[in-house]
């Protein structure tokens, strides 16, 4: 017996694949994407029937619209929606280019305020659901080059917290997760060095602006287990709203 069913962004790997990976496991239905679905064939074979996968880049509102269209015309309910994909690229603020600009803001903050306009209306006509969006520390903290992920996730934080209030009434809830460092690929696919000479000194990765446990550096800290962290995932989606 199907258990819920899903709808994962960037779900081929690190933190979405292993929610996708423990849901299936215990017999949920994924809707799984991401820009590389085809990472997630062996998934495929190993639960026949649980997984549906299509090719999303969330940089792509058009491309969100139809694919989270398809995704509740073909498997009529879906319960949670797991905002995941994202990745960072760390620079001295003057040397960014204007492409670093609009894909940071793209994938990390806009891609998601799509994907959650996409989706509440079908949310609202099967009377409620979960968004879950994996958020970051980084959304809690600055460091001195990783002006756009801040930027981008604080943002996003801001638009989410003033969707929680619209969408109560209609039984939508809205969680934000926010992980510290954890042991992804996310990592090494992150520009971390500024370029220009001029910030050779720069203490990227150094948090500026501190939270209550958050650590000294972002770079440095030990990476936590992705494993722990879809689990805790999983579980916020059963909490009751505060
Ligand atoms: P990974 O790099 O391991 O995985 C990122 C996933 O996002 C991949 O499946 C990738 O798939 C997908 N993705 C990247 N760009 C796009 C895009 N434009 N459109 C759709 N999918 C995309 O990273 P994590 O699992 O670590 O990160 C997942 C989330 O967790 C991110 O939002 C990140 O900000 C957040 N996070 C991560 C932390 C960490 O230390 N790892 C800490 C705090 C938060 P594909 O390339 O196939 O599209």
């Amino acid at each position: 017996m199907i258990m819920t069913t899903w709808f994962i962004t960037g779900a081929s790997d690190g933190i979405g694949r292993q929610v996708t990976e423990r849901l299936l496991a215990r017999g949920d239905r994924v809707a799984a994407t991401a820009r590389r679905p085809h990472r997630l064939d062996d998934l495929a074979a190993a639960f026949p029937g649980l997984l549906w996968t299509a090719a999303l880049d969330v940089s792509d509102p058009a491309a969100i619209r139809t694919v989270v269209d398809r995704a509740f015309a073909e498997l009529t309910t879906i319960d949670v929606i797991f905002s995941n994909a994202g990745r960072a690229a760390f620079g001295a603020a003057e040397e960014l280019t204007d492409a670093t600009v609009a894909d940071q803001i793209a994938v990390n903050m806009t891609g998601p305020i799509h994907l959650v306009r996409a989706v509440l209306p079908h949310l609202r006509a099967q009377g409620g659901g979960r968004i879950i969006q994996n958020s970051s520390m980084g959304a809690q903290i600055s460091s001195p080059g990783g002006s756009l992920y801040h930027a981008a996730k604080w943002g996003l934080e801001g638009f989410l917290e003033s969707v929680i209030g619209e969408v109560a009434p209609f039984g939508i809830g809205v969680t934000m997760v926010e992980p510290g460092t954890v042991r992804t690929g996310f990592g090494a696919a992150m520009t971390i060095a500024p370029g220009l000479d001029a910030y050779a000194g720069t203490p990227v990765g150094q948090i500026r602006r501190s939270i209550e446990g958050s650590g000294g550096n972002l770079t440095g800290a030990a990476p936590g287990d992705p494993a722990r962290v879809a689990a805790a995932i999983i579980d916020a989606a059963s909490a009751t709203p505060a």
